[in-house]
């Protein structure tokens, strides 16, 4: 890199897919960088959710990189949908096989970021009370990193053992003979009752908002099958990045409401068998059309009755919004867990729980009295990791000050004000609405030609302008007024987080028209960016 008066020409927060592969491209490029992970390893998301049955919901095959071809070729994945320990090990094996550790400092969170004018350096301040500068700062912090721990009153007064989905003993948790609860419905809880249920004593789960699951009907993997896509691989890799989801999936175009009923049955039925997400895929205006998501809304509630042999117990479990609203769920013998004498499902819905115990909880004044409380109440999700870090960009304006009525960026990449900081899958950007490998991948890729560029032009500063970042959070924003997504109480408008603005935070135009824009900029000597 041209000459630099900081210590790093790039500082990288964080070393789950995103840290890492930043790294990596980061050598490339002959850049002196350093990642500062607050955990002991890399991984991310799979290092810190260790949960009993936590598995993507996305098939391996799809979910992994592909930027070096050969490990492409050689991981081999074991499942369909891979366990956490697996996508865990294949981290791991990518760090070691890309050497990334030697530039990792593990155990070591990023508490401030503060912007020297004078400089252009971002000065970094770390849990271990060490300072250092960079050029540049990406923050691969992660969507889904901080969790939430609501304030339960008597939250500390609780006896017995308290475990966060999100963040797990590493030496896992035998529940045998113990009185579990588990508190949440979501996609973690999901996938984590039907084990809890099997190793606890009794397992009572409080429901505040049920949830709609498709099955996983995960599997051993068909070894002709990644055989095949390994054959094809950049096909099948190319065919992906045309689809809003940035996932190799068929979905059916035709709208919910021009087939006869009997074909809308028997549609929901090949998808039901199917499994996972593709189910959204059945007809084309499942997430346009009220009426036509309604018809899969119901088809799903008819298999809930059809499972769960309490008819009480499958009303509570039926969700009456819309199906896809909140982040549909993937699950391995959920609603059957229901019909297990051992499991109870308590409803929260309109009488929350009122406080902890030394002994359990109590909801409508009734004791519920536990070993051992699972909180499986999710993230403080896209704004959350960032705002707990102190970022000061120029002026010394804050990122809490700039972001107080919600998330503001260019291209979710970039904020105005906070020059040579860049930020991947964050709010702005499909990310979540995504196969999470393919964009963290399209933001680093992006992000290393933009340093490339910035390099090769002998640019020591590159901030978003205002206009272009108004004028892309208002696109944002016309984008989800267009889909039924953006019409509930979900994590993706924050509504999980008391006091937390309502925004709907990910890009809903898709990953294509996205990554069109994204190039369109770039090809364009950075439209919308500040260069100096
Ligand atoms: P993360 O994996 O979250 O990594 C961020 C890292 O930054 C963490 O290790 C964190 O410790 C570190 N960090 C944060 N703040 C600091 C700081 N201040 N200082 C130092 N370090 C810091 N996506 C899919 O596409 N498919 C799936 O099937 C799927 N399953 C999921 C299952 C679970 C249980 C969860 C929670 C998420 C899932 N996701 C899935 C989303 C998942 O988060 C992404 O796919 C991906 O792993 C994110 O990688 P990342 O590197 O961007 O962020
Ligand atoms: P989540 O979807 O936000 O679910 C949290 C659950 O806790 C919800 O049921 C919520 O109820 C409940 N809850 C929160 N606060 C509560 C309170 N004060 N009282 C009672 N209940 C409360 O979190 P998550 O399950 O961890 O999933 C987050 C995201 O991570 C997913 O949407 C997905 O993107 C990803 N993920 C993916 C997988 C996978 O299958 N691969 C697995 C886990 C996570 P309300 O709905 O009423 O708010």
């Amino acid at each position: 890199m041209s000459e630099n008066n900081c210590d790093f020409d790039l500082v990288i927060v964080g070393a789950g897919f995103a840290g890492m592969y930043m790294l990596h491209r980061a050598r490339g490029l002959g850049l002196k960088a350093k990642v500062f992970e607050a955990g002991s390893g890399v991984g991310g998301t799979w290092y810190w959710n260790r949960y009993p049955g936590a598995r993507c919901d996305v098939e391996s095959m799809q979910y992994s990189y592909q930027f070096s071809p050969e490990l492409e070729q050689e991981w081999e994945w074991s499942e369909r949908y891979s366990p956490q320990p697996e996508i865990l090990n294949y981290a791991n094996h990518v760090a070691d096989r890309f050497d990334l550790r030697a530039d990792i400092q593990f155990d070591t969170s990023v508490e401030r970021a503060i912007f020297d004018e004078g400089s252009s350096c971002w000065n970094l301040t770390t849990s271990d009370g060490e300072t250092c500068s960079a050029r540049y700062c990406v923050m691969a912090t992660g969507c889904l990193s901080s969790t939430n721990l609501p304030d339960f009153e008597g939250l500390d007064s609780f006896k017995g053992d308290k475990y966060h989905t999100g963040q797990w003993p590493h030496e896992g948790v035998d529940f045998t003979g113990k009185r579990v609860a588990v508190i949440g419905t979501g996609s973690s809880a999901i996938q984590s009752i039907p084990h809890i249920a099997e190793q606890a004593e009794h397992l009572t789960v409080f429901q505040r908002t049920p949830n709609y699951t498709i099955p996983a009907h995960n599997r051993a993997m068909d070894q002709a099958y990644a055989a095949k896509v390994k054959a094809e691989y950049p096909a099948m890799r190319a065919r992906a990045k045309t689809m809003p989801p940035g996932m190799d999936i068929t979905p059916n175009m035709q709208p919910a409401l021009e087939a006869t009923a009997e074909e809308r049955q028997a549609q929901y039925e090949a998808k039901w068998a199917e499994g996972g997400i593709p189910f959204m895929g059945a007809f084309g205006d499942l997430m346009l059309n009220d009426e036509a998501n309604n018809t899969a809304a119901a088809f799903v509630r008819g298999k809930i009755r059809e499972t769960v042999e309490d008819p009480a117990i499958a009303e509570l479990l039926s969700p009456d919004n819309v199906i896809g609203c909140k982040r549909l769920c993937v699950d391995s013998d959920y609603y059957d867990t229901y019909n297990r004498p051992d499991v109870t499902l308590v409803d929260i819905a309109n009488d929350p729980i009122e406080r902890l115990t030394p002994d359990g909880l109590v909801v409508k004044g009734e004791a519920y009295e536990v070993d051992a409380i699972v909180f499986a109440t999710g993230f403080d999700a896209m704004t959350g990791t960032l705002l707990r870090i102190d970022i000061r960009g120029l002026g010394g304006r804050t990122l809490k000050e700039k972001w107080e009525e919600g998330p503001k960026s260019y291209l979710g990449l970039s904020m105005a004000g906070f020059p040579n900081m860049f930020t991947v899958t964050g709010p702005g950007s499909p990310s979540v609405l995504t196969n999470m490998l393919p964009s963290i991948e399209q933001h680093v890729d992006w992000i290393a030609d933009c340093l490339a560029y910035c390099q090769e032009n002998g640019h020591k500063q590159i901030n978003s302008s205002q206009q272009a970042e108004d004028d892309w959070v208002s696109h944002v924003s016309e984008s989800a007024d267009l889909s039924l997504r953006s019409t509930c109480s979900s994590w993706y408008v924050g509504a999980n987080i008391p006091g937390k603005p309502r925004v709907f935070m990910p890009y809903l135009g898709g990953f294509p028209m996205y990554v069109e824009r994204c190039n369109d900029i770039a090809a364009n000597g950075y439209k919308g960016f500040a260069l100096s």
